[in-house]
């Protein structure tokens, strides 16, 4: 079994007339002028209902990029029937041309597709460049190249011991049904592994993204078929979140949900799932990966400038819409002259604007939804007591969602913007007594329900090692001296527990394991 061995796609850099910057500005503006008209993809069928619904860049909304046909419940009962029709003959087929075609589809990605994806991505999610570079091409190439290698582990595990006269053998067997691929608008990657990964195991899928990824979405949906796919292995439907449930988690055959979107989508899909388990012929596998309110923990022997950059790459890039992003931290009084100096420093380098200016390091959040609620946070923050604005604070949606990068500083540990999720370019800071570093724990540990991604700050490796040590449940992601982001692909698998997922780990075996059912053979001679 030796697939090649995967490497992490190297970050291009798209400096100012390199070839792949003029690639992607003259792709940009070809996207930017046509009106794409995107059908589901149902079995060998591109479904055009006419319910056409249009797509607009965040950062330009009454541009159109083009429409997309929103179906119903129908399409969703269509979709399950051509991913059940294609079953028998994509988990008969031997696992090494599975392995073929997704790797062939990271190669696509790499070579023809990549500026295809990156712009798909600046204009539909509003990502810059390096941030569609990471997201879209980078990772997803990752996940790719790095599932296929660990596919190709599972299908190599020993086999049990076998006794005399006996062979014992472990077959892995896809689900017995479909996978329904639920994914979230901000990342191109997460939408992609969700359908891909579970497939490459032999099983077929239903895939429904979120209404905001659509463009992104059509753009893989065209690489999975160009690298041989076969038509009913992933069906793409655009029908409403609750509209597609309500068929799916009441389906027979439904084998497993792999999601990827809020704790509270998550939560409710749960529980639905549980009131109809009678009708399924098998347990469900379920998959989830959810909400953040990821921290940031300075020790008084941090040192100030890395703690500030900490601060502003892990909270501000990707306008903060990103589960992984700081939007917590805790910063010992002894530092936060200092931290606070170089954070606005860093912060007044801050460009923002449209993604097609490459100058441009903030963009705007998804959409109108989004943008009211997160500039509703920083509205309350302005009239709340003990609250105190230190940078940001203004937001405009005349043109395009944009919310400048804000800091707020907070007497209260427990204030609202510590605890719940913002999902968007808002960092809340809390200053404790440098001190008192075993209370600051605490507060770490104990302030969110959620248990997504973290970082200490230390030059003390007792300090170090406590934190390590107390904080274990409060992230599944833990870093020493980084920013609680940018999780690589084969590095560092990602994922969280408590309110903040299954912690599944994307892009590793723990998660290819969840789709599918092992069957024990004992042959007798
Ligand atoms: P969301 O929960 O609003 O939507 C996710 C998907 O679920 C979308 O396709 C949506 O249409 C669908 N959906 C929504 N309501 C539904 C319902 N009632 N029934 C069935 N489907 C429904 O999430 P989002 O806004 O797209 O993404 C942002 C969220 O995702 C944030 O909470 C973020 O933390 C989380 N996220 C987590 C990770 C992680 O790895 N933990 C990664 C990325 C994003």
């Amino acid at each position: 079994f030796n697939v090649p061995t995967p490497k992490n796609e190297p970050v291009k850099a798209y400096a100012p007339g390199s070839p792949e910057r003029i690639e992607l500005q003259k792709t940009l503006k070809e996207f930017r002028a046509q009106e794409v008209d995107v059908p589901m993809y149902i079995g060998s069928e591109e479904v055009r209902t006419g319910k056409k619904r249009p797509m607009s860049p965040p950062h330009d909304h009454q541009h159109i990029l083009g429409y997309f046909h929103e179906g119903d419940a129908s399409h969703v009962e269509q979709a399950i029937n051509a991913a059940l029709g294609a079953k028998e003959a994509w988990e008969s087929m031997e696992w090494e041309q599975r392995a073929a075609i997704f790797l062939k589809a990271a190669d696509l990605l790499a070579g023809p597709y990549r500026a295809k994806i990156n712009a798909a991505t600046m204009l539909g999610q509003s990502k810059n460049a390096m941030q569609a570079e990471i997201d879209a091409a980078c990772e997803f190439i990752d996940f790719l190249r790095f599932n296929v290698q660990y596919m190709t582990e599972i299908y190599a595990q020993q086999p049990p011991v076998s006794g005399d006269g006996v062979w014992n053998r472990l077959e892995q067997r896809p689900l017995e049904g479909f996978i329904f691929a639920l994914t979230p608008f901000n990342f191109t990657a997460i939408a992609g592994n969700l359908p891909t990964s579970a497939a490459m195991m032999g099983n077929t899928i239903v895939w429904k993204p979120a209404y905001t990824q659509i463009y992104s979405a059509k753009v893989l949906m065209d690489v999975f078929k160009e690298a041989g796919v076969p038509d009913g292995v992933i069906n793409l439907i655009y029908v409403d979140g609750p509209t597609a449930g309500n068929i799916i988690f009441n389906h027979a055959d439904f084998a497993g949900i792999h999601f990827t979107g809020s704790t509270g989508v998550f939560q409710h899909i749960w529980k639905t799932i549980g009131e109809n388990i009678y009708k399924y012929k098998s347990y469900p596998r379920i998959v989830g990966e959810t909400g953040g309110k990821d921290f940031v923990l300075a020790h008084k022997s941090a040192n100030p400038k890395a703690v500030a950059v900490g601060l502003s790459r892990g909270a501000f890039e990707f306008q903060g819409q990103k589960c992984s992003a700081a939007s917590r931290a805790y910063i010992p009084s002894n530092l936060w002259d200092d931290v606070k100096k170089y954070l606005l420093e860093d912060l007044a380098d801050m460009k923002m604007g449209p993604t097609e200016d490459f100058t441009n390091f903030i963009n705007a959040v998804i959409d109108e939804k989004s943008f009211d609620k997160i500039s509703k946070y920083i509205t309350d923050a302005k009239k709340a007591e003990g609250v105190e604005i230190i940078a940001g604070g203004n937001f405009d949606k005349s043109k395009g969602y944009f919310i400048e990068p804000t800091v707020l500083v907070v007497t209260d540990p427990m204030y609202t913007t510590m605890k719940e999720e913002i999902f968007g370019p808002v960092l809340t800071i809390y200053v404790y007594n440098a001190e008192h570093f075993e209370t600051a724990l605490e507060l770490v540990d104990q302030t969110s329900p959620y248990a997504l991604t973290g970082a200490i700050f230390s030059t003390d490796r007792y300090a170090i090692e406590l934190a390590t040590k107390k904080l274990r449940n409060a992230a599944g992601n833990f870093y020493i001296n980084d920013k609680p982001t940018g999780a690589v692909v084969g590095q560092q698998p990602f994922g969280g527990a408590r309110a903040s997922g299954t912690n599944d780990k994307a892009g590793s075996m723990i998660n290819l394991l969840r789709w599918v059912s092992p069957r024990t053979i004992k042959e007798t001679f």
